[in-house]
């Protein structure tokens, strides 16, 4: 099959707008460093596009009508946006669906402790990471604590040019001899993942000082005690700013890029759409890095809620309405692919690979094993998309994720499968996944835009 790298597709005032729109995206991940903060950046864009709050046409029991634009958040960790089309809900939606978590170091619900002169915080890592990549770079803390009164604290550290950092120590290299003989999963352990919080001790304080003083501060700077990290949810995760990569800044290095680069270019697909023929929707969710499980996970009732809740205000929410309107829907599954390396050519099968720089990837099928986990997209569907992408002279290319056996992965695509409705998944190719510090292509950003856009529009 032959592919074509995107990049040539324009010309240099189209790549200008290219650059532009990952501007917006550097600030979006650069901000949302949590799922929280996901939402949070998500929703700002949303009001600033017109887009009203579900809860409040609920509260004033207004009806929906074609061209509204709503959305509605669940637990600060999903948020989901809509334009009602000209076609009833029944005849079926145009989703979107990414996930806003990513792998990081989460505290532990008593994490802090003092040895030999340091206050330290416990960690347990969240998703899949080569524990390895986390030590002796700089870190922030990023989260909320909840008092027993209710209150909510927020915490941003390490982020501003004047705030201090955090960090995970590594043995030197001098006295690595026995560590560099480990297998790489155990050259650092879980539980070796402690982040180091500071080194002086509290003036007359005789027993653990240096930890009386950390709490000292955070009591007077956060106003929070021990006791208050056990309704706290504070994330470990690399710190600093998504920037352009490479002399010719095609790319962008950032943190998150798994799944916050296919949740912003979703977003923005649903928010710059107009009344299309069917609904359009761009749905972020939390926890796929662990499963997809829970309240706020894709596997959650809470999306199948809110479409009830839509078709109550338009006043035909029977059950058999809700189910007509899910089995006919259709979705692309917005997650990232995994990028060509030629570093480390050997784990993928070239012609089934994605590449970054040849724009939006589709795989038929995730899984490992003999595709086990997948969803398998309907080949209907797919000669639907390629039709819909042709026509659009969307570039977009067709992988999956490494060679037979090699390893694999999952994503939401068959949770939103399970409603019958056709889903494939369709994203960005990543560099370095699941890396403190992950690489896309910008022109992949684009085109993956042009592509949800499109496919709001025309499927
Ligand atoms: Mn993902
Ligand atoms: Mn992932």
């Amino acid at each position: 099959m032959y592919k074509k790298v995107a990049w040539e597709k324009y010309d240099e005032n189209q790549l200008k707008t290219v650059m532009e729109f990952s501007e917006g995206y550097k600030e979006y991940i650069t901000k949302g460093k949590t799922e929280r903060a996901c939402v949070k950046e998500s929703v700002a864009l949303a009001e600033a596009n017109g887009y009203v709050n579900l809860d409040t046409k609920i509260k004033n029991k207004e009806t929906l009508k074609v061209g509204d634009k709503v959305y509605a958040t669940n637990m600060d960790k999903n948020v989901v946006t809509f334009v009602i089309g000209k076609q009833s809900i029944e005849k079926g939606l145009r989703i979107l669906g990414a996930h806003i978590d990513s792998p990081r170091l989460d505290l532990k619900q008593n994490p802090l402790y003092e040895s030999e002169g340091f206050a330290l915080v416990d960690t347990h890592y969240y998703g899949g990471v080569k524990k390895y990549q986390w030590v002796t770079l700089p870190l922030s803390l990023h989260g909320v604590v909840f008092k027993k009164d209710g209150t909510r604290v927020d915490i941003v550290i390490g982020e501003d040019d004047s705030d201090p950092v955090v960090g995970i120590s590594d043995l030197l290299i001098h006295l690595s001899a026995d560590q560099m003989q480990k297998p790489g999963a155990k050259i650092i352990e879980g539980e070796d993942l402690d982040v180091t919080m500071g080194s002086i001790p509290l003036k007359g304080e005789e027993k653990n000082a240096v930890k009386a003083n950390i709490l000292k501060m955070l009591k007077e700077k956060y106003d929070f005690e021990e006791e208050d990290f056990v309704s706290a949810e504070i994330e470990v995760v690399p710190s600093g700013k998504a920037r352009d990569y490479g002399l010719d800044r095609s790319m962008v290095m950032g943190y998150g890029h798994d799944d916050r680069v296919c949740a912003y270019a979703s977003l923005l697909a649903c928010l710059n759409s107009g009344a299309n023929e069917y609904t359009s929707c761009a749905i972020l969710v939390d926890k796929e890095e662990v499963g997809s499980i829970g309240a706020t996970g894709a596997q959650s009732m809470w999306f199948e809620n809110v479409v009830a809740e839509m078709l109550s205000l338009m006043g035909n929410d029977s059950h058999l309405t809700i189910r007509r309107a899910l089995a006919n829907s259709k979705m692309l599954s917005s997650d990232v692919s995994a990028g060509f390396d030629p570093l480390y050519a050997g784990v993928n099968e070239r012609k089934n690979s994605a590449f970054l720089g040849q724009g939006i990837c589709f795989n038929k099928y995730t899984g490992s094993r003999g595709k086990g986990g997948c969803n398998d997209a309907n080949p209907e569907y797919i000669a639907e998309l390629r039709k819909i992408m042709d026509e659009a002279n969307i570039n977009y290319q067709t992988a999956e994720l490494g060679k037979v056996d090699q390893g694999g992965g999952g994503t939401i695509a068959y949770i939103l499968g399970n409603y019958g409705m056709n889903v494939i998944d369709a994203g960005v190719a990543v560099l370095n996944m699941h890396a403190p510090w992950e690489v896309i292509s910008k022109v992949d950003l684009y085109e993956a835009y042009l592509a949800y856009k499109v496919f709001l529009e025309k499927a």
